[in-house]
């Protein structure tokens, strides 16, 4: 068979740890044989991300703004353990925070679902996608503690100078006092991220908030959301037969516990935060969890949810048996080349992106899984493997597809 061809190259985004080991893996045993694989490379390991002051993720951020298209390897964000390990020059900020910031982006992650693993909440049938906003609130807030007898304002200045002024609070006692803000910008493209995501995978989406009780903050996302809808997505919603409702947080929470799935849920940064992993352990596991950031001016980037397995890892340089779960990172590869076959009209490359996740998924329903999906699988005639072997298997499937 001669391989398939492509026009614009991906934008590649190599990580650390047992994420990377797989990452080559893939690419060696389900990528290349099929594809002339075009990727312009970046190395987002943190040796050398290290070694360039960090310039590698920004660049790679502005490659994938130039092409539309990136897949991207779990990193380590460095904390003070591994300024040690690896003898960093500095603390360096975690590399899907600064590409979140140049993107502008807003984080879809939904569950892949296979049949032998069933959610913990049993009317879940089809995916639930969180939609999260990527910016400010709690991530970017202000705080202090504040000492007894203290008077705590929020106080705005604006460009001429004038003042305006709330109390936040008397304190008679000691406390503690927090800023938090986001731009109207910011909700904006989030707003558009999830409308148009809403549209190119048609679903319906919900967002909520809890305006009933922050009747400024909140209700600014409320309100933002539903001009933006009303103006620029209604109809092309009526024609794609799907919807959108804004509701309580409250109330979207007994919804989705009721619900069947099958829909997006937009959420504020902290409560995305929170249900996206609630929502993949309810589903089984994190390691079965897909996630693609998407700009409002339409650029994707897909990743796994899940971190770099260190745990494994080590086991892995100490040349033991690993069996890691590759299905989320083979299912960021499988996102980036659908993509990147729909973008350039190259119907080969979506649809090898296609049946490659039928055949991984196939893989485990047929009783060949790794062992995390071992613990939570019910098959009779399920079969631990090893993190190579799983890959062989998907390959045996993935051959007889094609
Ligand atoms: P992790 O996701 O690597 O692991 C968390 C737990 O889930 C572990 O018990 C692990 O064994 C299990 N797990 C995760 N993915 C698995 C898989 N594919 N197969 C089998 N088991 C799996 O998160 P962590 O341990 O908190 O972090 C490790 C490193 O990853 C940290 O340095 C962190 O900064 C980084 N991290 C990166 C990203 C990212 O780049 N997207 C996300 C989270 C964490």
């Amino acid at each position: 068979m001669d391989k398939i061809q492509m026009k614009t190259p991906l934008v590649e985004m190599d990580g650390d740890e047992m994420t990377r080991i797989i990452w080559k893996m893939i690419k060696d045993i389900l990528l290349t044989p099929y594809i002339d694989l075009k990727t312009e490379y970046y190395d987002l390991g943190l040796k050398h991300r290290d070694e360039t002051g960090d310039q590698v993720t920004v660049d790679a951020a502005e490659a994938t703004k130039k092409y539309g298209v990136g897949v991207k390897c779990a990193t380590i964000t460095p904390n003070a353990a591994r300024v040690k390990e690896y003898d960093l020059h500095q603390m360096w900020k975690s590399p899907n925070g600064t590409i979140r910031a140049i993107l502008d982006g807003t984080v879809f992650r939904a569950p892949i679902l296979v049949k032998g693993v069933t959610p913990f909440i049993p009317t879940w049938k089809k995916p639930i996608t969180i939609a999260r906003h990527a910016y400010g609130d709690l991530y970017k807030n202000v705080e202090m503690t504040v000492p007894a007898g203290a008077k705590a304002e929020l106080v705005v200045t604006d460009k001429d100078g004038k003042e305006t002024r709330e109390t936040i609070h008397k304190f008679d006692g000691a406390g503690i006092i927090q800023g938090q803000h986001n731009l109207d910008t910011s909700i904006s493209s989030f707003a558009h991220a999830c409308f148009s995501y809403a549209l190119t995978t048609k679903q319906d989406i919900w967002f909520s908030s809890k305006d009933t009780i922050s009747k400024k903050y909140d209700h600014r996302f409320k309100d933002i959301f539903q001009e933006i809808f009303d103006a620029e997505y209604k109809d092309k919603f009526e024609k794609a037969g799907i919807t959108y409702f804004y509701t309580l947080i409250d109330d979207a929470v007994a919804r989705v516990i009721r619900s069947e799935g099958g829909y997006i849920w937009a959420c504020k940064n902290y409560d995305g935060d929170v249900m996206s992993d609630m929502v993949a352990t309810a589903f089984g596991s994190l390691a079965m969890m897909t996630s693609v950031l998407v700009s409002p001016t339409g650029v994707y980037e897909y990743e796994a949810a899940h971190g770099t397995v260190q745990r494994h890892y080590y086991k892995y340089l100490k040349g033991e048996t690993t069996s890691t779960n590759s299905v989320a990172t083979l299912f960021a590869w499988t996102g980036a080349l659908k993509k990147r076959g729909k973008l350039d009209n190259l119907p080969r490359l979506s649809d090898f992106g296609c049946k490659l996740e039928k055949a991984a998924i196939q893989t485990i329903e047929e009783g060949v899984m790794t062992g995390d999906m071992y613990q939570l699988s019910t098959l009779k005639n399920k079969r631990k493997v090893d993190t190579e072997t799983f890959l062989k298997e998907v390959a045996v499937r993935l051959n007889a597809l094609l």
